[in-house]
């Protein structure tokens, strides 16, 4: 099978690999898309550390079960299924509590794990979500970065009414002006890019708006980009911290205690509950996160896929089809 491998910094190479050996509780997945994220380009660009080289990229994908593992009972051949690429382990404390991000052995495909940036790829069957034939394919590559966006959600408390603002309009902040606006919510963005800002209107979200807000969202991490939002979040205000930055944030404890505002970082997602409710929603129509898709490339063109991640607004993906 065809698969495209990170043999050094910024250098991939088009190999084939052999078709993946079939666990007896796995299914095997055939490619159909593969959307590409800030992590993706920390790996390509060599600023993320993985076990080794040649390495298998990729997380956020979609595809098609070609067969199930002999124990596997509640997956089909034939089902379309997005794949949720943190495998936690199910026995720790965190597992137990359900608090399956925090799992201190997770499998993170992509990362610590070979990806999906090949024809075929074996999946935990218990990590792959069916989803209704009447989704597209678009939408469905969304699954795991909307995933990401609505755990922050979840974990905010935000509800109906309330005035939210998203710092960041890169594909993660769309999704979440997207989503923060399907459960009615007023949203309004933060974007110094034109393009990136014009898309977020597109998606609902103000782009001019004045006045204090009740919760703010950071999907930049950047740390003069927080400051500025928090400069606007209201008394009592809770910040949720999707964006991830290694440089220290200009903070006070003068600026958190007079202000009275909460900071809360969110990473990724617990399982099994979110993407269960993610795939739920698309299963509804409810929401139609494809349109942040801008620029797709066939897995011949990877390397333009993965140099397109910071220049272009919105997503980049690969489609197999
Ligand atoms: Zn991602
Ligand atoms: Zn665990």
């Amino acid at each position: 099978m065809k698969a495209v491998v990170l043999a050094e910094p910024e250098v991939l190479r088009l190999v084939n690999l052999p078709e993946p050996e079939v666990g007896p509780r796995d299914v095997l997945v055939r490619m159909r898309g593969l959307g590409l994220c800030g992590s993706d380009l920390g790996v390509y660009r060599g600023a993320r550390e993985v076990p080794e080289r040649p390495w298998l990229m990729g997380h956020e994908g979609v595809g098609e079960i070609v067969a199930v593992g002999a124990d596997v009972a509640d997956r089909a051949v034939g089902q379309q299924v997005a794949i949720e690429p943190n495998y936690c382990c199910g026995r720790c404390a965190a597992c137990a509590s359900g608090f399956t991000s925090a799992c201190t052995a997770r499998v993170i495909v992509g990362m610590n794990h070979p990806g999906l940036l090949a024809e075929y790829v074996a999946v935990p069957a218990e990590f792959t979500w069916p989803a209704a034939e009447t989704v597209a394919l678009e939408d469905l590559v969304c699954t795991e970065a909307l995933t990401v966006a609505r755990s922050a959600i979840r974990r905010s408390d935000v509800g109906p009414g309330q005035r939210v603002l998203v710092v960041g309009a890169g594909s993660q902040g769309l999704l979440l002006c997207l989503a923060l606006r399907a459960l009615g919510a007023t949203v309004a963005v933060q974007e110094p890019h034109e393009g990136r800002a014009d898309l977020a209107h597109s998606f609902g979200a103000e782009t001019d708006a004045e006045g204090e807000f009740d919760l703010v969202f950071e999907t930049s991490g950047v740390p003069q980009a927080l400051r500025a939002g928090l400069a606007r979040l209201r008394r009592g205000g809770t910040a949720l911290l999707v964006g991830i930055d290694s440089r220290p944030l200009e903070l006070t404890s003068a600026d958190l205690v007079y202000h009275q505002h909460t900071l809360k970082g969110s990473l990724i997602y617990d399982h099994p509950v979110d993407f269960e409710t993610t795939v739920d929603l698309l299963n509804r129509d409810d929401v139609r996160p494809g349109k942040v898709l801008q620029a797709r490339f066939p897995l011949e063109e990877s390397a333009e896929a993965f140099a397109s991640v910071r220049s272009v607004a919105g997503k980049s993906w690969i489609s197999f089809d």
